[in-house]
């Protein structure tokens, strides 16, 4: 297939690239064989029958990578305006149990993914629930969706869903079978189609033991799969985190003793981090993943993107649905820029002792949140060869996206607007919604399609 259109895409430079008039030469197995201008396709592969040449209909972009959602909690999105650890007790753990036998939870985890897709969102990392069932139905799900999915049943052998918050002993039994079990789904699932991947998901340090925590670090090294867990999200839990390992100078060192820190670890929030937990982040080649939106929502605080920046810690981007209350990652993207406005006025880079020193920083920009939200989060998900840009070798994983829903004027009066890369990028972050997105295509398969009418099932 050939894709006739404008396109805007990151590089690894971090820098944009764009063409008004492009081409995306798609191959058979739905890889990307030649990108650029359409000037330059013509004078390199001549005139083409016209029934080779699409119109892409719109905007296309990269499909965006998701690196911190949570399946069973999109039910509960926009609930509640406590603070994590009430949150998760009040709405969270009684819906997550829900899952155990549920007969619903194919259809439910079919429909989370194709909103995903809605969302032009084609990569995700994503925590499934504590039942092994029903996270081998989800990851049934992710396989029949044609995204590249990252998934993990949820580990707690403490503070789990049926005693929540109440003082636990680890009972040796729970443990080992949340290790046995996360070790089957991920032999079953790791690998799969080359799209689906396992992450050992170990819920936070409040609700893992240190036994099971080191445990998880040893096997999934030896697997050689991700693990996805929580950091300092939350001043209280932090704080209950102390009371429940003390003896560890940080959160960070007491998941970096447990040995669970590494180039294939996934952290969700970071925010409280102080600069030696910075530090060890960036030694270890740890990943962190922005979630503002949720962090807004939950009032848990702003991460130092900056700090971890100055520490080549790679950084994604997550919705954290459903503490966000939208898988749609433009809308992340655009909290994330207000996130960085706020700390600049209020000074939230000063926390704990890891201020940036000198004048002023550059605020964020959009180029930037555009790549945490393509190539970097690919990256940091180890998805870059596939995924992430738009270029020559990788899967033709696209998003096509109509500029009229986001455009102030009508076509007739474009001309008064700047149409370059840097302006159309920001009007997409900050005007832009699910609903501009017209295509979405993964492998070259076109797997969601605006205004198409879906046959209802009786
Ligand atoms: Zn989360």
């Amino acid at each position: 297939m050939i894709l006739r259109g404008p396109y805007l895409t990151c590089q690894k430079t971090g820098l944009l690239r764009y063409w008004a008039d492009g081409v995306i030469k798609i191959s058979g197995q739905g890889m990307i064989e030649w990108a650029g201008p359409w000037s330059d396709f013509l004078k390199k592969f001549g005139a083409q029958r016209q029934s080779k040449v699409h119109d892409s209909g719109g905007l296309v972009v990269p499909g965006l990578v998701d690196a911190h959602c949570h399946l069973p909690q999109y039910a509960a999105v926009a609930m509640g305006g406590e603070e994590l650890l009430p949150w998760l007790k009040r709405y969270i753990f009684p819906l997550e149990k829900s899952f155990e036998e549920a007969p619903w939870v194919a259809h439910y985890a079919r429909h989370f993914f194709q909103e995903l897709i809605r969302s032009g969102t084609t990569a995700a990392a994503v925590y499934a629930t504590i039942w092994k069932d029903s996270t081998d139905l989800c990851f049934e799900q992710a396989l029949q969706s044609g995204m590249r999915v990252i998934m993990g049943k949820v580990m707690m052998d403490r503070y789990s869903y049926n005693d929540h918050f109440r003082r636990l002993y680890p009972s040796k039994s729970r443990k080992e079978i949340s290790l046995r079990e996360s070790a089957d789904l991920c032999r079953k699932w790791h690998g799969r189609d080359g799209r689906i991947f396992y992450a050992f998901s170990p819920r936070f340090a409040l609700s893992c033991s240190k036994e099971l925590m080191r445990d998880v670090g040893q096997i999934a090294q030896s697997y050689g799969v991700y693990i996805q867990t929580h950091l300092s999200e939350n001043k209280e839990e932090i704080n209950a985190v102390t009371l429940e390992h003390p003896g560890y100078p940080s959160y960070t060192a007491l998941y970096e003793r447990c040995g669970i820190l590494g180039p294939k670890t996934l952290l969700g929030h970071s925010i409280w981090l102080n600069s030696r937990e910075i530090e060890l982040l960036g030694k270890t080649n740890s990943s962190v993943v922005h979630c503002p939106e949720s962090n807004f929502f939950l009032g848990s605080g702003i991460m130092n993107w900056r700090a971890l920046a100055a520490h080549r810690v790679p950084i994604s981007l997550g919705s954290d649905v459903g503490a966000g209350p939208d898988l749609n990652l433009w809308s992340v993207m655009k909290q994330a820029l207000y996130a960085d406005k706020m700390a600049r006025v209020y000074g939230v880079h000063g926390f704990n002792g890891a201020a940036v020193k000198g004048s002023p920083p550059m605020p964020l920009r959009p180029e930037q949140v555009f790549y945490w939200a393509t190539l970097g989060g690919a990256k940091a998900l180890g998805l870059d060869r596939f995924a992430g840009s738009i270029e020559v070798g990788k899967s033709a994983d696209l998003t096509v996206i109509d500029m009229s829903t986001v455009n102030p004027l009508p076509p007739e009066m474009e001309d008064l607007m700047d149409s370059s890369s840097g302006a159309l990028l920001a009007r997409l972050i900050y005007r832009g919604s699910a609903s501009m997105i017209k295509a979405v295509y993964i492998q070259g398969r076109l797997q969601y399609q605006r205004n198409k009418v879906t046959p209802r099932v009786f």
